[in-house]
């Protein structure tokens, strides 16, 4: 029998070259060979972040340690920081700043909406060391205006660090790290980057470095510090053998992979490729009559639809649309977790695997007339 296809905001289907890449046998990591492929991935996710000035770190671990690395090295006690929060991922955020000594204040809207300018801005005109945005929160699947609030941030010469969650987004969802002038992005391998999951990435551009190089305060995590990371990044990109901590070779080889696809479509060809998918999908759930959790079009990603059951109908869904062929997600932040589900669309190739899982979803509720399909359909041969 033909297996499930995985259609769940991360991990996502990994391209079979990806798969392949990282089935070759294991090397040491100051092996020429990995120190070569180490250092090209590291240079060509200069373009993926779209940030020719951002220093690159790629460290083993999932994106809630990428979360830290961004924070942890920027944030010294007593720091005041803002979230803006869209979601689940907003509170991690917070979470985190918390724990690194930060005084947070979190700015957010309604339930799927994004926080307004004006409250951003009064909250950033107290006075802030960083602010913190979720590009896409993978819990409501609410997409922020990443450039806006960064502009905010920049406002009467404000020197506030701007820190983009960008695990559900990078890749997929147009974002241009330099030219929005954002200072710290991370992501992780499992999204839109179409990796398995297990490599935490940060880029870093010289605002945020300075900052980390000013600080009096140690670093309060020994695994999270830039200081000691640095050094291995600049080794490999200059094709030099360096240790710090052993990294995961056999998924930084199957990242290089992604990296060349990426490169060889073009960054801006993925990120149209995602939004075509997505329209298609979203245009499918609303022929269905399926409200989804965002309240507007222009604060909905691209990367997933966050969708709400339909009247009387439960999380039991999820196991007939799984076994009609595609795993989605059930919902995650808590005041929707029973009521939402999920459906993640990233570095899929194109329309198969939407029909896939609109067919699905049709048989789990049990429609017959394929109407979500021939929606999708339509709206891809726009
Ligand atoms: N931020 C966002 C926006 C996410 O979607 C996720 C994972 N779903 C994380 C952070 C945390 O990543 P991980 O689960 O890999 O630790």
């Amino acid at each position: 029998m033909t297996r499930s296809i995985l259609m769940i905001p991360g991990p996502v289907e990994v391209d079979g070259d990806v798969l392949t890449a990282m089935a070759r046998p294991t090397v040491g990591h100051t092996s020429p060979g990995f120190i070569e492929t180490f250092g090209a991935c590291l240079q060509g996710l200069r373009d993926v972040f779209v940030a020719p000035d951002g220093q690159p770190f790629v460290v083993a671990g999932s994106g809630t340690l990428a979360m830290e690395l961004a924070v942890a090295n920027v944030i010294e006690p007593g720091d005041r920081a803002v979230v803006a929060d869209c979601g689940y991922f907003g509170a991690r955020m917070a979470d985190i700043l918390r724990r690194h000594g930060a005084q947070v204040q979190v700015v957010r809207g309604e339930l799927g909406d994004v926080p307004s300018l004006a409250d951003l801005e009064a909250a950033l005109a107290k006075g802030a060391k960083v602010l913190t945005i979720t590009h896409v929160d993978t819990s409501t699947g609410v997409l922020a205006p990443v450039k806006e609030y960064a502009a905010l941030a920049r406002n009467a010469s404000r020197n506030t660090l701007v820190i983009v969650d960008g695990v559900c987004a990078v890749a997929g969802q147009e974002f241009r790290q330099t030219e929005w002038d954002v200072d710290v992005c991370l992501t992780a391998s499992q999204k839109a980057l179409a990796v398995p999951p297990g490599l935490a990435l940060v880029s870093v551009r010289p605002r945020a470095m300075e900052a980390f190089k000013a600080r009096k305060a140690p670093v309060a995590s020994y695994y999270c510090d830039w200081g000691l990371w640095l050094p291995i990044m600049q080794a490999y990109e200059a094709r030099k053998p360096a240790y710090f901590g052993t990294p995961a070779v056999n998924l930084v080889v199957a990242l290089n992979e992604s990296v060349k696809q990426i490169k060889a479509e073009g960054i801006e060809a993925r990120w149209a490729r995602h939004h075509k998918v997505s329209a298609a999908f979203k245009a499918g759930i609303e022929a269905l009559g399926i409200r989804q959790v965002p309240v507007r079009e222009d604060v909905r990603a691209v990367t997933l639809t966050t969708m709400y059951y339909p009247e009387g109908v439960d999380s039991s869904l999820l196991g007939r649309i799984s076994a009609a062929g595609a795993v989605v997600a059930g919902g995650l932040l808590p005041t929707i977790a029973g009521k939402s589900f999920r459906v993640g669309h990233m570095g899929i190739d194109g329309m198969g695997e939407i029909l896939r899982t609109l067919s699905a979803i049709e048989q789990g509720l049990g429609i017959k007339t394929g109407a979500g399909v021939a929606a999708a359909q339509a709206r891809w041969m726009e």
